[in-house]
């Protein structure tokens, strides 16, 4: 009896070792490792797959596949070659093969055994069977999940390399910025507000991305909502997006985040000729650009049609229109010298101030200016007009005078700074005396010679003088005619001359083009008689003071 059940013990574990080794092991392992696999590639290709999330509300970019969905695919690669075996295991096997066995019939047709010997045989395997089956499936789990352990590193190294990639990649353009003095902020007045990243918008359907750099959305480029690819490196091209400020969601200059911004406010009363001013830079920009190796050019279509509108205006009624409730006259160019570029922000930010009623907001430009031109009428120094009479009055009185003086504006410029510490010192002053040409007929006053501190000081504008050398570190001194410089027959010395405080603010930043601005004057003295270059036209305000002199 015991050696009975010996036999049949021993012929069941044969028929199991046997089964398992022989089939079921393989199957269940090639069954899972298939299933396994599959959970990888696309469902059907070409179509769009369920398993892949929409793009979310937020970014509308789709997530990398290294950060999102290859680890989802991973879950559903495990789950799916596990359960493939307990599937296959009790839906084929223990629920339908075995059981046909016991009651004598063939495991995979259920037809009976032809006679009682076929029968015996068929109940003699079953346990056997079962056995085997159950041990195949067993073995196989536990290679499958070897395999999947050692493919689970494998993509844990993809993700560390994509991840790994992502924080050189963006280390490499933290440092290239902080080697080339490039501050992320708003260029825009009345926001300046520092920003890590710019909002990118798709060229394809124009929606905004926030997040367009090496990230969770894609190493090298995001994909769009819409399926475009989208540079996420200033080197692969990102710069060609157009991009705004996340904060006042202004529309950002290409270079913003690429060059270094300069600002330059120009500072001065209503009708002080500061617009005028602005527009006489800007030729004179344009005007060096066309003599020297400097490049100037319009931040923004918005900005060429500005200057251009600015240009027409000044060109056809001889001065400035005063701005009338929209936003300030603002002008951003890019000024550029051999390899070097700056964008320079030009600026009227007491228009702006008048808008705004945030004192804070205020003051923020000078926290973020490079440097300052004090735009001085003299004509509107009470002092000043009370020397003169008879038809120097007369002129004066037609030039319209500003507003506010020099001593007044200057008050208010040092008034907003002093919430600002230790910026003073630190701060550059051009003084530009406007209405030159006006100034030039008036026989009562004297000649705007070389040294216009020391006109100042000669017209009785000594305190504002004193008070700039006592409180800027770095201050220098112009005399101008905006209206020699711009409209018909404008005079391209006096352009240059107009642009010369902006070319020695560049220079204070770096920007090579001092020599530009000591060209004309020995010792790098402003002054306007002492050049050598030639004047061009008629009339010319210079032409008049040597009349006169
Ligand atoms: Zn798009
Ligand atoms: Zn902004």
């Amino acid at each position: 009896m015991v050696i009975l059940v010996k036999l049949a013990l021993g012929c069941t574990a044969g028929v199991a070792v046997f089964l398992c080794l022989g089939y079921t092991f393989w199957m269940f392992l090639g069954l899972s490792l298939v299933t396994a696999g599959n959970m990888f590639g696309p469902r059907s290709a070409g179509t769009p797959d369920p398993r892949v999330r929409p793009v979310g509300t937020g970014e509308p970019a789709h997530r990398a596949y290294w950060s999102d969905q290859m680890w989802r695919d991973a879950r559903d690669s495990v789950r799916g070659g596990l359960l493939s075996i307990r599937y296959r295991l009790t839906t084929e096997w223990l629920r339908r093969s075995v059981p046909r066995l016991f009651r004598g019939r063939r495991p995979t047709t259920g037809i009976r055994g032809v006679n009682k010997f076929t029968r015996t045989v068929l109940r003699a395997v079953a346990p056997g069977t079962a056995a085997g089956a159950i041990l195949g499936a067993l073995l196989a789990t536990l290679v499958t999940t070897l395999v999947l352990l050692v493919f689970g590193v494998l993509l844990a190294l993809v993700w560390l390399s994509a991840v790994t990639a992502v924080g050189l990649l963006r280390a490499v353009e933290r440092l290239w910025r902080l080697v080339r003095h490039i501050r992320m902020k708003c260029p825009h007045p009345g926001c300046y507000l520092p920003f890590g990243l710019a909002v990118h918008r798709c060229p394809d359907c124009g929606a905004a991305h926030g997040e367009l750099r090496p990230g969770r959305y894609g190493v090298l480029w995001h994909v769009c909502g819409c399926g475009r690819r989208l540079a996420t490196t200033s080197l692969g091209g990102r710069g060609s997006f157009a991009a705004r400020c996340p904060s006042c969601e202004q529309e950002l200059p290409e270079a913003v985040g690429r060059t270094r911004v300069v600002h330059l406010p120009l500072i001065g009363g209503t009708s002080s000729g500061k617009t005028m001013l602005m527009a006489a830079m800007v030729a004179g920009l344009q005007a060096w650009s066309r003599r020297t190796r400097l490049t100037v050019e319009y931040a923004s279509p918005s900005d060429r049609k500005e200057a251009t509108a600015l240009k027409r205006q000044v060109d056809s009624a001889g001065w400035a229109l005063k701005t009338q409730g929209g936003p300030p006259r603002a002008l951003m160019l890019y000024v550029g010298h051999g390899r070097q570029r700056r964008l320079l922000y030009l600026y009227d930010p007491m228009g702006e101030s008048l808008r705004d009623a945030g004192v804070v907001r205020e003051q923020q430009y000078l926290a973020h200016a490079d440097g300052v031109v004090l735009v001085a009428d003299v004509l509107a120094e009470p002092q000043v007009r009370r020397a003169l009479h008879g038809d120097d009055a007369n002129l004066a009185a037609g030039a319209r005078p500003a507003d506010q003086g020099p001593m007044d504006t200057y008050q208010r410029l040092t008034g907003e700074l002093s919430a600002l510490t230790g910026r003073r010192g630190r701060l550059p002053v051009a003084t530009v005396v406007t209405k030159r040409d006006v100034l030039d007929g008036i026989a009562a006053l004297p000649v705007p010679g070389t040294r216009i501190d020391g006109w100042l000081e000669g017209i009785g504008l000594g305190a504002l003088v004193r008070a700039v050398r006592h409180d800027f570190g770095t201050a220098r001194y112009w005399a101008v005619s905006a209206r020699a410089a711009t409209g018909a027959g404008a005079l391209d010395r006096e352009q240059r001359r107009a642009a010369e405080p902006v070319l020695w603010v560049l220079a204070l930043s770096g920007l090579r083009v001092g020599s530009l601005v000591a060209e004309d004057h020995s010792a790098g003295l402003p002054g306007p008689r002492a050049g050598t270059a030639t004047g061009t036209g008629t009339g010319t305000a210079a032409e008049t003071d040597q009349v006169k002199g």
